[in-house]
């Protein structure tokens, strides 16, 4: 069994900028986090440049410059390797990573894999425009870093059965969802994430490496909870609803 988490931008305001703010963590929250759940990694995973997801515990999803800038250098002080998912068209411009700092760290041992290719939620697309994100930011990546690119990460978590059967057929070989959960099995092709926010707390990442604790049980109901409210209201109500709740500009970056 392993628990995956889900980071997002990491640093202190000035850092992340740009990102949203529910979702992103300090270093030295960063710091303290990678070293509770490294110590489940065994050390054969440590070193794996494999993109397969189940190797990877730690992920990043949008590409935000402070991947770089901060997670980047702690995970390397730490000899770790994380996953990053990014949004192809967005490489390069605002507060998102460029292909040449996508290059330097995928040399180090960092996988690169893909969030779409714009940050549009594809539960809300066409069949054709789901094909043609996955297709492109697949070939992007690719074409750009030389490696494989095999799993996808919805933004937003936003996936229904034709998002599945079109990665599938396009050569993807896991989702990496916003479900929490732990994986148990390799074989998985809808692979369970934990969404590190900025409260969360290192003995709660510790306590997500159990599946029966409290803690993960907590989790998972919180999660449906949400995953309701989206079903009944529909993204851009529930959209709505997060800002106000949250007193943020509704920015959903997850
Ligand atoms: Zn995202």
């Amino acid at each position: 069994m392993t628990s995956i988490y889900m980071y997002h931008a990491v640093g202190d305001t000035k850092q992340i900028g740009g990102a949203d703010p529910h979702y992103a963590v300090t270093a030295k929250q960063f710091e303290k986090q990678i070293e509770a759940i490294a110590e489940s990694i065994p050390l054969a995973h440590q070193v794996d440049n494999d993109s397969k997801i189940s190797t990877h515990c730690i992920t990043f999803d949008d590409g935000h410059i402070s991947n770089y800038l901060v997670a980047f250098p702690i995970l390397k002080k730490h000899g770790l390797a994380a996953e990053f998912y990014v949004n192809s068209s967005t490489v390069g411009t605002g507060c998102y990573m460029s292909w040449q700092q996508l290059e330097e760290m995928h040399k180090a041992g960092m996988s690169i894999q893909s969030h779409g290719h714009t940050h549009s939620y594809f539960s809300d697309m066409t069949d054709e425009q789901i094909e043609s994100e996955l297709q492109t930011s697949k070939q992007m990546i690719e074409q750009r870093l030389g490696n494989r690119v095999t799993v996808f990460a919805p933004p937003g978590g936003r996936i229904d059965k034709r998002v599945v059967k079109a990665a599938k057929h396009i050569g993807y070989e896991c989702i990496a969802t916003s479900r929490p959960g732990l994986v148990s099995c390799s074989a998985l092709f809808e692979v369970p994430r934990f969404a590190i926010i900025k409260t969360t707390t290192t003995a709660r990442v510790k306590a997500w490496k159990k599946s029966m604790s409290q803690e993960t049980l907590k989790e998972v109901i919180r999660f449906n909870v949400f995953r309701i409210a989206k079903l009944v209201l529909g993204n851009h109500r529930y959209e709505k609803m997060r800002a106000r709740l949250l007193g943020d500009d509704g920015t959903q970056m997850s």
